[in-house]
């Protein structure tokens, strides 16, 4: 066993380099976890590039939807969160404070007494290992934990991130109904993740949208329970006008509006909405301001929703998906990459890579160990 672990480190935008930290003493109340897989999202993406997070300069250990298997783990910890060394658990990125107000009351996504985050906290702060994209993560005493079943291939147990947004959206916020009908814009993993949602939790007839890029993820898509894809942006398909035609003018009930950057979905998505329908908005935007019809969310008496992150229940239910072994969640793995290839993997899902078709894209710390 090394005393010394490695990890992935972000030193500046694009600038990431493989760096050793001494493996942390565990005491009675904190613990050890071998990273098997972590998931790569846009948001790694805008992190990558130096868009988020305030345009940091310090170092830091990516990382954020780690999973992995207990290799050391304290007395009390151990009975805390239920778990032994052997057992394997996926992260929450939020380490709340577990006391607060927020936090007794269910909200402690909202904790403000947050110290640390996964993928997030410097490595000023020791032990430094707090990021997925190591060989070890440091398990602080606080973290949220979910216990995973072992037998089912990392690629895809890891995949609790993407699919427990498409829940949270989907199902938990979006509040979809037996029968309802469900328009996802935006065909990435977390969008096919919707549509899974949508389907388990009864929903009718589910509609999702890509671009002409996208033709592979809409294959996808269908294979997991679409019944109506929709090409978008130059020479494509008005969504409106598809939606009022596969709806027969009765128009969707829910809408997920899931695209990066565009600011056009977003007027798609309120005229995509019956009246009385939920709105649920998950496309980040870059911090700009988006013209926005307001009206329209009056006159037709919508529910808009912003959707931060997955929580727990979302995660539970996500977890259990996977576990059911319904799914063949495989076919949406396309790329598993080493420690040593981070960056490589971050610019796959960003669809820098030519000849890649990337949909879910997983770094495994310890693959060539
Ligand atoms: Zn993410
Ligand atoms: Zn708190």
């Amino acid at each position: 066993m090394s005393d010394m672990v490695r990890a992935a480190v972000q030193v500046g935008p694009r600038q990431i380099e493989l760096r050793e930290f001494p493996r942390p003493q565990i005491g009675p109340d904190d613990g050890l976890l071998r990273v098997e897989a972590n998931g790569i999202c846009g948001s790694d993406v805008e992190i990558f590039k130096g868009h988020m997070g305030g345009g940091r300069t310090d170092a830091f250990i990516p990382g954020h939807e780690p999973m992995g298997i207990i290799e050391e783990i304290g007395d009390r910890a151990a009975e805390r969160w239920g778990v032994q060394p052997g057992d394997r658990v996926a992260l929450e990125v939020i380490v709340p404070c577990r006391a607060c107000k927020n936090c007794l009351t269910g909200r402690y996504q909202s904790c403000r007494n947050r110290t640390i985050g996964h993928g997030v906290t410097g490595i000023d702060t020791a032990p430094s290992l707090y990021g997925g994209f190591a060989e070890h993560l440091y398990l602080t005493p606080n973290a949220v934990l979910h216990k995973i079943d072992k037998t089912i291939p990392a690629e895809i147990a890891v995949m609790f991130n993407p699919l427990g947004a498409g829940v949270r959206w989907a199902a938990h916020l979006g509040e979809i109904g037996l029968g309802d009908t469900v328009v996802v814009l935006g065909a990435g993993q977390r969008g096919i993740g919707a549509v899974i949602a949508a389907k388990a939790a009864g929903a009718g007839t589910v509609v999702i949208t890509g671009l002409a890029a996208d033709q592979h993820k809409l294959a996808l898509a269908r294979e997991f329970g679409a019944d109506h894809t929709i090409v978008v942006g130059e020479g494509g398909e008005d969504v409106v006008e598809r939606v009022r035609e596969i709806t027969d003018g009765e128009m969707a009930d829910v809408v997920l509006e899931l695209t990066p950057m565009a600011a056009g979905p977003l007027t798609d998505a309120l005229l995509a909405a019956r009246h009385g329908g939920t709105v649920v908005l998950a496309g980040l935007k870059g911090n700009r301001e988006i013209p926005l019809r307001t009206d329209l969310i009056i006159n037709r008496a919508l529910t808009v929703k912003g959707a931060f992150g997955v929580d727990f229940a979302g995660q539970e239910a996500a977890i259990a998906l996977i576990e059911s072994g319904r799914y063949p969640l495989e076919k949406l793995h396309t790329h598993t990459y080493g420690l040593e290839d981070t960056a490589l993997a971050i610019e796959t899902l960003a669809g820098e890579v030519p000849g890649e078709d990337p949909v879910h894209v997983s770094v495994h710390p310890n693959l060539s160990a």
